[in-house]
């Protein structure tokens, strides 16, 4: 609380950990609270994109025994490169032994909990202390539907409630009721987001979401299961869940990915699909990640046939 009245610079030195994959979203938030960007350390993850646990013990003993204050670690589930899910219940368990906040990202993958399915592989995010998700991503909602579960509302309370005169609390009348928006979140204005998000669940229900979510997930699969029985891809991720990482390779040779690049731009300039592109292990790489219940098997073939006509198009190889 006192860090309200005195800011960060009065604080002891505290520090934060993450994943290598984790959001950009983080080191951002760091630096806006003031703790700055190196206030994070960001732990190498095995081949499918997890944070290696025992590493992050070391550090966080290390950055003790260097008098610093961890205070904060922050789990993944589901990253944007990859969506790679970190061991929630390890990261818990660490969390819980050393004394830290433990947050999750879930922006992109928490509402996997809405499917039966998919929940399993989110084990150990009940026991986050905070978790953020988007309903803008998985959830069929309009942009922006971002948000913050925490498991003590105090803490909102403490953070960002603040007595002004103009925002005096009646018995009754307009300005009654308890908590009010800006009890709980920096913002006072705001508009009303959470209509759109409350239209969408109570229209289609929890179950019609967490089953198109399930079979985004297995129409990922289905494309991991095809790249690899096509002589000319590679796939360059393992598939967690609805996002698939994969290169053009011509006799399993994908070089150093830059082919990739120039697939992605001239599949954009076609218009048909729509991957992305990011960087796995810094190699380019073509990424398609589903969220939309209307894609299905045509469109695979419309993707990986693109690839592939692009991909000879501009390969050195060929
Ligand atoms: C999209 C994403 C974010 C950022 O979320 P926005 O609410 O869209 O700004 C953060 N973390 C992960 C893992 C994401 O995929």
């Amino acid at each position: 609380m006192a860090v309200r009245q005195s800011g960060v610079a009065k604080a002891p030195r505290l520090v934060a950990y993450a994943s290598n994959e984790v959001h950009g979203c983080v080191p951002r938030a760091l630096e806006m609270a003031g703790l700055g960007s190196d206030a994070l350390t960001r732990v190498a993850t095995d081949d499918a994109g997890r944070i290696d646990v025992a590493a992050l013990r070391a550090f966080i003993r290390a950055d003790r025994a260097a008098g610093l204050t961890p205070f904060l670690l922050i789990g993944t589930a589901g990253t944007v490169n990859s969506g790679a899910i970190d061991d929630l219940d390890a990261l818990a368990d660490l969390a819980s032994e050393e004394g830290l906040h433990f947050h999750i990202d879930g922006a992109l993958g928490a509402l996997g909990m809405l499917s039966p399915e998919i929940a399993p592989l989110l084990r150990g995010i009940e026991r986050a202390d905070s978790v953020a998700f988007d309903f803008h991503k998985w959830g069929h909602v309009p942009y922006d539907a971002g948000f913050l579960l925490v498991r003590e509302g105090a803490w909102l309370k403490d953070t960002f409630a603040s007595p002004a005169a103009y925002l005096t609390r009646a018995d009754t009348g307009l300005a009654a009721g308890g908590d009010w928006p800006c009890d709980i979140g920096p913002d006072l204005s705001r508009s009303f987001r959470a209509l759109k998000t409350w239209f969408t669940l109570k229209t289609y229900g929890t179950e019609a979401l967490g089953a198109s979510i399930a079979e985004n997930c297995r129409i990922a699969r289905a494309l991991a299961e095809r790249i690899a029985v096509e002589p000319d891809l590679e796939l360059l991720a393992p598939v967690a869940l609805n996002i698939v990482c994969f290169g053009y390779a011509p006799g399993g040779v994908g070089g150093d990915g830059a082919i990739n690049r120039a697939i992605v731009e001239e599949l954009h300039a076609a218009g048909r699909v729509a991957p992305s592109l990011t960087l796995v292990k810094d190699r380019p790489a073509i990424r398609a990640a589903f969220v939309n219940h209307r894609t299905t098997a045509d469109d695979l073939d419309a993707l990986v046939e693109g690839v592939l006509r692009f991909g000879a198009r501009h390969s050195p190889w060929r």
